[in-house]
């Protein structure tokens, strides 16, 4: 059994994917060009959403978002404690300053009590100004945009909605990555939609911000190749990478409902025995993770001990709050200023989930979780 399972996946969709990468190496065209073109089309109609420009991950992605507002020295961005680092690190990449949110411990996504607080803090201390959301859809949920979007409307801020694991989920039917200003996902082969590589989308409902992102991801360029009007990266999507992922697109819907299944299993035999994750009522979630919380750091352990005995992949996400990561110590933080987050990082395991789990690896899990924990 696998955390996520890329061969049996890539065994389901062979034919396909093997198709799909000699017909792009026989055109001879590997940067951008119509493979991609058609994929980012394909992308921006599942989502809902007017223009995706794809990129070379989903770093780049949160990057090119910050780049197209001006985000630099002087702002506040406000970001989860709880979640991959790179969430972070694009904020203090471009100069600005990210402000750690605690999460609700039910939904690992961002608190708005929380959030709400460190915007008014940061508006009384008048040292940076308030600019950005990022909120992340953490382990496949969106994260509560109805919510979010009042404070931004309020505090007159942007959201940038960083959907690498939110992929696929939805609010009220809609998809993920169209509830920010400028949302963004990430093609890591172990997310809800993977590449065999690297790879990431930026999303978006206004032409303009697209427009400069087209633009950055192939070093500024102007309206010619050799005219570049402002400084930028070199960004893009290859074209096998968009081959592979138009397979795995068309695939996707399947994959997501067994997905929901597998979760739905998860719940109702664990949920009595440890405290397993809520999905908010109109949303739901693509399952990048299975996240259930123990005791303590001593039942955690001891579970993956038992499970590991029985060779059952789990593994810890996250093992550190963004708040005491080294790299940003520079901030020089308080000790406990994101409480839920830090006692997360002591009790959380996510078991193994993938579309390609069987019947019998699941009760497998299930029963392997009652056991250790009796
Ligand atoms: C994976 C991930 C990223 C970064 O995506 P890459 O494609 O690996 O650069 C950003 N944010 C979150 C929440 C992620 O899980």
């Amino acid at each position: 059994m696998q955390l996520r399972d890329l061969q049996k996946q890539y065994a389901a969709l062979q034919p396909q994917i093997d198709e799909a990468v000699s017909n792009v190496i026989s055109s001879g065209s590997f940067i951008m060009g119509s493979t991609v073109a058609q994929f980012e089309q394909q992308l921006a109609q599942y989502v809902g959403i007017d223009h995706c420009v794809t990129c070379a991950s989903g770093t780049d992605a949160l990057r090119l978002a910050l780049m197209v507002w001006g985000i630099g020295p002087g702002d506040a961005v406000f970001v989860p404690d709880f979640t991959f680092f790179a969430s972070a690190e694009v904020i203090a990449l471009q100069g600005a300053t990210p402000i750690f949110v605690d999460v609700n411990p039910d939904t690992y996504n961002i608190d708005i009590v929380d959030l709400e607080q460190k915007i008014q803090k940061a508006i009384l201390d008048q040292k940076l100004k308030p600019r950005v959301i990022l909120s992340v859809d953490l382990f496949g949920q969106p994260a509560d945009y109805l919510q979010i979007r009042e404070l931004a409307d309020i505090y007159e801020l942007y959201i940038l909605e960083d959907g690498a694991q939110g992929f696929g989920g939805t609010i009220w039917k809609e998809h993920a990555c169209s509830f920010g200003d400028i949302s963004t996902t990430s093609f890591f082969p172990a997310k809800p939609l993977g590449c065999y590589g690297d790879g990431g989308a930026f999303f978006t409902r206004n032409p303009e911000w697209a427009a400069i992102a087209q633009s950055l991801i192939q070093h500024g360029r102007g309206i010619t190749k050799y005219e570049n009007v402002r400084m930028g990266l070199n960004s893009r999507l290859d074209a096998i990478q968009a081959a592979i992922l138009k397979v795995k697109l068309d695939a996707f819907p399947k994959e997501y409902e067994r997905v929901n299944e597998i979760a739905k299993r998860y719940t109702k035999a664990l949920s009595s025995i440890v405290k397993t994750p809520v999905v908010l009522e109109n949303h739901t979630s693509s399952w990048a993770q299975y996240t259930i919380q123990l005791a303590d750091e001593a039942q955690r352990k001891a579970l993956q001990e038992a499970l590991s005995a029985k060779n059952i992949p789990s593994a810890i996400y996250y093992p550190n709050p963004l708040h005491k990561q080294p790299a940003f110590e520079y901030l020089q933080l308080g000790e406990d200023i994101c409480p839920v987050a830090t006692k997360l990082c002591s009790t959380v395991l996510s078991l193994p989930m993938h579309p390609y789990l069987t019947d019998e690896d699941v009760d497998l899990v299930i029963d392997t979780v009652k056991s250790s924990i009796k």
